[in-house]
């Protein structure tokens, strides 16, 4: 088989099918490589429990798809080979002591129901938040959508000006920097409402206090609240899927289970790879490698890098690390505060914000979390083809969890390797959520844990498990993402290129680097 290539791309995340598409329509001949057996990264789905039972491993929620430019451009071909969406229209909600609840619907009225049943102030709050966000997200969404810096962004921040004026300009440009504590304190009283709305910066690495965070508070909160939550119908392995069949179709080969060892580099060009298994493969035009800063250093070599590069790509800063459980179950997990609650996507239990600057100091001190933030997904309620009839699959996503860990916060789990860790934190997790859904233990089937140190032996780019790809934190976001002066998804090395999370504009399934990265490579190849 000939496997040359105008373009290999190293990695089969989706940022790097969505860089392929673009190439391979630009008469590119592109070649992936990737590590693993399947394409998607940390968007893969598997019967990793029992057959017949649908794992998303990691991703779930495609909102952030479904706004990219990609599903905009292709989105006919995707739904030709296999993509479909089911839209959960109670997106997410959270449980609190004394069998309280919280919901988000798409319908207004129950919203409204929900704030008001504890602050009539927040109910109003809420309504006002979703009108800010209905006037400000024609503005916002395209922020994450274009190179930066560039004269587009520029060009941008004139028509928000021109559109918003410029005192509204300045104060989305404080709501973009603003903690999400402050966010919620500005506009919210209760307890409850504050813990509905945090825990969305949380997924992002940022705790209450965190700059940023209140922006993917707003912007998934809103968003959810007005689309629903959108899931790829049967796993989001499907979505994968039907991306690399439309690249398949038009000829873009793909080499799986195949790790690339070291970038070629030629008189400071980059002109192909070589993989662990001994093999060479070349590249005509460019390489795109859909890695973190720190396997770009080791994949080009230090000695052809300038040493201030060489230690910004090392001193990349990565974030809290995740656990996974996956179950399958033999019924519906019953909430004690609703019985509908069984039908949302997302249900979250800290159970309060405070719960989540607990956990943020506890893993910053390498600790076990005493009460980590749990997201519990209940993927087979929304599309009931992940599993056989009467039966589910869902994960619980606890937010976060140290990436090395020296103690425990709560003093009870003994410290040893992550194996023998696995059972007894997965007993203060389904504990946990026993106090919200006494049903639990009694209805699960199978069980796994998969620790921070599994997700990055799975996918190498969640380093230390982080989800993200690298903190979110405001220095290494923005222009500054992944690297100062280097976020243009050009590297030092002339024809070898960065795209994935670890680039602007990091993490979620919204396939911008992807697009970015191939924008910027057509233009100079
Ligand atoms: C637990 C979890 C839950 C999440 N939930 C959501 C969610 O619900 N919604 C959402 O929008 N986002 C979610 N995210 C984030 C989202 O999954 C990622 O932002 C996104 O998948 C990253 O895509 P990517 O293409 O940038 O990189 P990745 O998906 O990380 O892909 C990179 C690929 O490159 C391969 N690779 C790396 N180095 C090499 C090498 N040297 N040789 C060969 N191959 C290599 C890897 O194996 C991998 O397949 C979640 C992430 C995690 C971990």
């Amino acid at each position: 088989m000939n496997y040359d290539a105008d373009i290999i791309i190293i990695g089969a995340g989706h940022n790097s099918l969505t860089a392929a598409l673009y190439l391979q329509q630009a008469g590119h001949k592109v070649l992936i490589l990737e590590k693993a057996d399947v394409s998607g990264g940390a968007a893969k789905t598997s019967d990793i429990l029992e057959k017949g039972f649908k794992h998303d491993l990691y991703a779930t929620n495609i909102g952030q798809f479904l706004g990219s430019r990609v599903y905009d451009d292709f989105k006919d071909q995707f739904h030709q080979n296999g993509f479909d969406i089911v839209a959960a229209n109670q997106p997410f909600g959270n449980v609190f002591p004394d069998k309280k609840c919280i919901r988000v619907y798409t319908d207004p009225v129950k919203t409204i129901q929900e704030f008001e049943r504890f602050s009539s102030k927040d109910a109003r709050a809420w309504n006002d938040m979703i009108e800010y966000f209905t006037k400000v997200s024609p503005y916002l969404f395209p922020i994450l959508q274009l190179p930066i810096p560039s004269l587009k962004m520029l060009f941008h921040f004139w028509k928000i000006y021109r559109g918003l004026g410029y005192r509204e300009m300045l104060d989305l440009v404080r709501v973009l920097l603003t903690p999400t504590r402050q966010f919620l304190d500005e506009r919210f009283e209760s307890a409850e409402a504050k813990a509905l709305l945090s825990p969305w910066a949380f997924h992002l690495g940022l705790s209450p206090d965190c700059a940023g965070g209140a922006t993917f508070s707003l912007l998934e909160s809103a968003a959810d609240h007005l689309n629903g939550l959108a899931l790829s119908k049967g796993g989001v392995g499907n979505l994968i899927q039907a991306m690399e069949s439309v690249l398949k179709q038009g000829g873009t080969q793909f080499l799986m289970g195949t790790m690339v060892s070291d970038i070629v580099v030629k008189k400071g060009i980059a002109v192909g790879v070589k993989t662990a298994d001994g093999h060479t493969y070349h590249a005509k035009k460019a390489v795109l490698g859909n890695v973190t800063p720190r396997q770009y250093v080791e994949l080009v070599g230090q000695d052809q890098l300038a040493e201030k590069f060489v230690k910004r790509c090392k001193t990349y800063q990565f974030g809290p690390g995740t656990l996974m459980i996956h179950l399958t179950t033999d019924g519906p997990i019953k909430w004690d505060a609703a019985k509908d609650l069984t039908d949302t996507a997302y249900v979250h239990i800290a159970p309060y914000m405070s719960d989540i600057s607990d956990t943020y100091s506890q893993i910053m001190k390498h600790q076990i979390p005493s009460d980590p933030l749990l997201v519990v997904a209940q993927q087979s309620k929304i599309d009931p083809d992940r599993a056989p009839e009467g039966k589910h699959v869902g994960w619980i996503q606890v937010r976060a969890f140290p990436q090395k860990i020296t103690g425990d916060a709560a003093g009870k789990i003994k410290i040893g390797s992550w194996n023998d860790m696995k059972e007894p934190i997965c007993n203060r997790v389904i504990e946990k959520i026993e106090q919200y859904a006494p049903n639990i233990k009694g209805i699960i089937r199978k069980a796994v844990v998969h620790t921070p140190q599994d997700l990055e032996k799975d996918d190498p780019n969640l380093v230390g498990g982080d989800m993200v790809g690298g903190t979110h934190h405001m220095h290494q976001f923005f222009f500054n993402r992944p690297v100062s002066g280097w976020s243009r998804y050009k590297t030092p090395i002339k024809r070898l290129y960065l795209t994935g999370q670890s680039t602007w504009p990091g993490c979620g399934m919204n396939a911008a680097s992807g697009n970015l990265a191939a924008m910027q490579m057509l233009k100079d190849l």
